[in-house]
């Protein structure tokens, strides 16, 4: 028997789990859907420390193309300093600035390097705000496949800098995130090159799936009530939305159709919480996108109508916030639990504080806040914002005298 196979997510058309991402008849996506028995037993028993802790719910299927470099079981925190200062008893950090190439996007550009080894594809790509170049790279690098970036030319500094250290070539696209990815698909296409997050999406989505399952499993399998869940693309909450959905269908959750999912967008670039409160189902790109939230600056986000549904499936909220909210959010957050997140970090913390204020939640909720990426990755926004050292004299008399 298969493990898998792919269904179009809008005519429910089936096909073999192949090197494939578009439905034949109606042109829309392709998911995973898995036919594999197995013991559920295993998920609470097995001792790991990556995410193919789960991997019977993974499009993998030799376990010998798994490239791995040690990402996921990110901690869950419960974050009560934080919690205390929002007046809320329940609310939990799931950390995954401290994953691998510290974002999240180790997840699903993990299984979706390793799907490409599985397709025995020599090359890899993808089309980055920032952070999936790293993952990409970094596991390309790992299981021995070329890896091509193509990124707008005016990425952060450092998470370029980070994607060429592991060998790829970046490829710096004067133009927005949207071109990058448009020149992607095509080169991608033509040249049987695996581009994570396009031709092979199908694959790249299910791992972003994982968060789901290890804040299940961290909650010792327990349906959370609330997930506030930054937002670029639409493809990791949609993800996270199915993990719970699979995890409720193999009896390892009871009802998850309680879950809140609110999407965080920031100001310069929010189409889809635009159409949320506009009350539309189709998405208006942001031709320009403008924010200091580089990761979520996705102006024609090719989830973006999937997470409206889902938000209507589950009880959803989207809402957004501009670049002060951010900084006073990462410095917040920084400041009680000591977690250190870059801009979209802060976007997450900046909508659950504005759920707060709309009395959105309430103080017993089991609130998950999603931080995806970690601060040092883009320091600059912080730059004018932080106190300026005081320089002193190396004596005691001299460094008493201006201490607070
Ligand atoms: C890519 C990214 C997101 C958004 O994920 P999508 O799947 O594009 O919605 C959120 N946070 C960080 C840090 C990211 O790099
Ligand atoms: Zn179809």
């Amino acid at each position: 028997m298969q493990k898998i196979f792919l269904e179009c997510r809008e005519c429910n058309a089936t096909y073999r789990p192949d090197f494939k991402y578009v439905c034949d008849s109606c042109f829309g996506p392709l998911d995973v859907k898995y036919t594999n028995k197995f013991s559920t037993k295993l998920f609470k028993t097995r001792s790991a420390n990556t995410y193919w802790k789960y991997f019977e719910l993974l499009p993998i299927l030799d376990k010998s193309n798994i490239i791995s470099i040690g990402s996921g079981l990110t901690p869950l925190i419960k974050a009560t300093k934080l919690g205390e200062k929002l007046g809320l008893y329940n609310l939990y950090i799931k950390n995954d600035s401290v994953n691998t190439t510290f974002s999240f996007k180790d997840r699903p550009a993990g299984v979706a390097v390793s799907k490409a080894k599985e397709f025995n594809l020599s090359t890899v790509g993808c089309a980055s705000t920032g952070n999936l170049a790293s993952a990409t790279a970094a596991h390309a690098a790992k299981g021995g496949l070329k890896c091509l970036i193509f990124a707008p030319k005016n990425i952060e500094q450092p998470k370029i800098t980070q994607a060429i250290s592991y060998g790829a070539e970046y490829i710096a696209i004067d133009g927005t995130y949207d071109d990058s990815n448009r020149i992607a698909a095509q080169i991608g296409d033509k040249h049987k090159i695996g581009i994570v997050n396009i031709n092979m999406r199908p694959y790249y989505t299910e791992g972003s799936k994982t968060l789901a399952f290890e804040v299940a499993d961290q909650l010792g399998w327990k349906v959370p009530d609330q997930l506030i869940i930054p937002v670029g693309s639409g493809a990791m909450l949609n993800s996270i939305c199915k993990g719970f959905e699979e995890l409720e269908n193999v009896s390892l959750l009871g009802d998850t159709s309680n879950i809140h999912v609110t999407a965080a967008q920031p100001r310069g670039c929010a189409p889809i919480v635009n159409a949320f409160k506009e009350h539309r189902t189709e998405i208006i790109p942001i031709e320009h996108p403008d924010t200091i939230a580089k990761s979520l600056a996705i102006g024609d986000p090719g989830d973006g109508r999937y997470v409206i549904k889902r938000l209507s499936q589950y009880n959803g909220y989207a809402d957004d916030c501009n670049n002060e909210e951010i900084i006073d959010s990462i410095i917040l957050l920084a400041k009680t639990e000591g977690i250190f997140t870059e801009p979209a970090g802060g976007v997450s913390i900046s909508i659950l504080r504005k759920m707060v204020e709309n009395k959105m939640i309430d103080k017993y909720d089991q609130t998950i806040c999603f931080i995806t990426g970690n601060g040092l990755k883009s320091p600059e926004s912080l730059f004018d914002i932080i106190p300026k050292p005081k320089i002193a004299q190396p004596s005691i008399e001299k460094i008493l005298s201006i201490m607070r």
